[in-house]
């Protein structure tokens, strides 16, 4: 059995009141501000719901137009996650007309959503929650619903039921699987008044709901049933060992995931989405399942409650164990597991469409899990914070899975009952509707990310969809601008003169996103004076970082390319001074004419992999290379204004980092160009490339 921290009572008076107080200013009744305080509790807790699981309600009393206090049910609404739900996020639904719909035979689950929406107050609310007719069919005025690790390894066992009723006795009734919609919500209904003494209701292979009058007492019923659930599997499962199997050291996650993320995106073969984040879990739940000789029995049970399929499909690919120095070869045996989990994904859609009378639309047949021994479960998305979500449900699943084992045998709900919940026509009708951003699926990387220009290039490529990695020497400007990106953005703080430090920094962006699409070079530095009297040591210094350290970054961005066979895309910001030299700017005009060099050999040279090199030329931006103090003396000694020397071009406007930043962005995406020079100055002739 896995190591647990048992549920928990957080319940607390004086959080309570305090939450009614603040919810009151803003108008919110006690009812629903308690609701809302005790689905935060459950929310808080990922053994008993993750990412949007879970639903809770109260039924209470407002005001409609009329001025009329109406009965209504306050219930999660799609979208809102229980751990960070506010009051709109129960929005409130007309009880007595959703009671009425009890007296149906059938109800489709489009009339069903289509019903709800009728009965809300505000025609503004998100959809409530699908299981909205669940909460109204029962009488009592507090109703919680989670998906508890410690209740579905009990849930999911061929005699769950019969544990239940050893654990609960008559507190807690079992309803057999039905999948959520109105006739699930009729047998939970039934089941209640059936149950007249009882304070919870298990959905065998789904989860658990409790209630009761107060917000409290439906609280501590689910940790109460929880928690008792926990002491079961630990009295009874002493005798569970791993099984691992014997092997040597795996290679670093930092080699074996660019090459995985290259064999998903040859299986996706230009039909499917073939660039993915991945998230890489090294837990010791997720290590034990990947590692254990039964993996690839536990990786066809199924999920351990069916709504996880939409983030996880059924089960885990996995993925062939990787020798250090083999590495090729194992993407190989990648290749072919690959096209074996597609083959076999697509024969379940064919078989349960025809099984469902067709007219579903295929998803793509790519795993969204794959457990790989010697390193873990990983998480597959469009973005960080989807392989997030995906590799929490595989923890999650693990330990739900190593717990049923213990206790006797994991059997979730079967294959027909998971294709309905994967392709449920509600869900279908999701599909296409949300067009990914231009960069997402991409992973990043800008040097001299902490500096004005670096950050705003950083951050225009997170607004773009991407994942961002800030590479700079001051560890906490990368961290600053690291957060401008979002909450997925690595900051690494990095000297590109250390090459040992360049390659460090790389691995840590291979492993934390599994690859890297772009990198934008950046980082650069203007050292002045006439190149006749420069001391060598200036000169070497300014080529050190202009162009050495590009060098550097390139050859390591050229490693994780060449691994993951995708192509990709060095960006270098070069300068005007390559290309129409100041005076007393020798040492860094000639550093960068060598980067512009440099550039083109890479373009010449990675151009067979589809890596795409290019080079912008920005000039006169105010940055820590143009501070307004050289703005203001610059200007003064050629006679103008600060404002008419930054906007002294063939357009009359200054130019700014953003603007700098939307270049490189753009450079991104122009799939076909590569040994381009794009100047990035307002104009001015004398740069002008030739
Ligand atoms: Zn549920």
């Amino acid at each position: 059995m896995s190591p647990r921290a048992g549920a928990q009572n957080l319940w607390s008076d004086a959080d309570a009141k305090a939450a009614v107080e603040r919810y009151a200013g803003q108008g919110v009744g006690e009812d629903l501000a308690l609701r809302t305080y005790t689905a935060r509790l459950l929310g808080r807790d990922p053994k008993l719901v993750l990412h949007g699981g879970g639903n809770t309600s109260v039924k209470t009393r407002q005001r409609d137009v009329f001025g009329e206090d109406v009965e209504v049910l306050c219930v999660k609404g799609s979208g809102w996650d229980l751990a960070t739900i506010e009051p709109p996020g129960h929005p409130a639904v007309r009880l007595e007309p959703l009671r009425t719909l009890r007296r149906l035979n059938t109800l489709s689950d489009e009339d069903m959503v289509n019903a709800q929406r009728q009965c809300l107050l505000d025609s503004t609310a998100p959809n409530p929650s699908v299981e909205t007719l669940l909460h109204a069919f029962m009488a009592d005025k507090f109703v919680d619903h989670t998906h508890s690790t410690a209740i579905l390894s009990i849930a999911d066992q061929p005699d769950g039921a019969r544990m239940f009723e050893e654990i609960f006795g008559e507190q807690v009734a079992c309803v057999p699987y039905v999948m959520p919609g109105f006739d699930l919500a009729k047998a939970a209904g039934d089941a209640r008044e059936a149950n007249p003494a009882s304070h919870g209701l298990v959905l065998l292979q789904h989860g658990l709901f409790t209630y009761g009058p107060s917000a409290r007492e439906s609280y501590e019923r689910m940790i109460d049933c929880v928690a008792k659930a926990e002491a079961f599997i630990a009295r009874k499962s002493s005798g569970w060992r791993a099984t691992p199997i014997a092997a040597a050291d795996s290679p670093a996650a930092h080699e074996v995931l660019p090459r995985l993320r290259g064999a998903l995106h040859r299986a996706a073969g230009g039909r499917w989405p073939g660039r993915w984040i991945l998230d890489l879990r090294s837990s010791p739940i997720a290590r034990t399942v990947a590692d254990d000789q039964r993996l690839a029995d536990w990786a066809g049970r199924g999920v351990s409650t069916p709504d996880h399929v939409i983030r996880t499909k059924a089960g885990p690919l996995i993925a062939p164990r990787a020798e250090p120095g083999r590495l090729d070869d194992w993407a190989q045996a990648v290749d072919a597991a690959l096209a074996g989990y597609a083959a076999d994904y697509e024969a379940y859609f064919a078989r349960n469409n025809a099984r469902v009378g067709g007219g579903r639309t295929q998803l793509d047949p790519l795993p969204r899990v794959i457990a790989a021994p010697g390193l873990g479960l990983i998480g597959l998305g469009k973005t960080a914070t989807d392989a997030a979500i995906a590799g929490d449900i595989a923890e999650i699943w693990a330990e739900t899975l190593v717990d049923a084992e213990a206790l006797g045998r994991f059997e979730p709900v079967g294959e027909a009952d998971t294709f309905d919940m994967e392709y449920w026509s509600l869900e279908q009708a999701k599909l296409g509707k949300s067009a990914d951003k231009r960069l997402a699926r991409h992973v990043v990387a800008v040097t001299g990310g902490g500096g004005a220009i670096g950050a705003a290039i950083a951050k225009a490529f997170a607004d773009e969809g991407a994942e961002v990695a800030v590479l700079d020497l001051d560890a906490e400007a990368a961290e600053a601008a690291a957060r401008r990106c979002g909450h997925n953005a690595l900051a690494l703080q990095c000297d590109l003169t250390d090459a040992a430090a360049v390659d460090a920094a790389f691995a840590r962006i291979a492993g934390r996103f599994g690859g890297l699409d772009i990198v934008v070079s950046n980082a650069g530095m203007a050292l002045t004076g006439m190149v006749a009297e420069m001391p060598d040591a200036v000169l070497r210094k300014s080529f050190e970082l202009n162009l050495f350290a590009h060098q550097t970054v390139a050859k390591a961005a050229a490693a994780i390319f060449r691994a993951q066979g995708m192509g990709g895309s060095l960006l270098f910001n070069a300068s005007k001074q390559a290309i129409n030299p100041g005076p007393d700017f020798g040492a860094y005009g000639t550093s960068k004419a060598a980067l512009l060099a440099l550039m083109r050999q890479y373009a010449l040279e990675l151009g067979p992999l589809g890596v795409r090199s290019n080079a912008i030329n920005p000039d006169r931006i105010r940055s820590g290379l143009l501070t307004d103090e050289m703005i203001q003396s610059r200007s003064a000694s050629r006679g103008v204004t600060a404002d008419a020397y930054m906007s002294g071009n063939l357009l009359g406007q200054e130019v700014l980092a953003e603007d700098v930043a939307q270049a490189f962005v753009f450079a991104s995406l122009m799939k076909k160009t590569t040994g381009a020079i794009l100047p990035v100055d307002g104009g001015n002739v004398a740069a002008m490339v030739r």
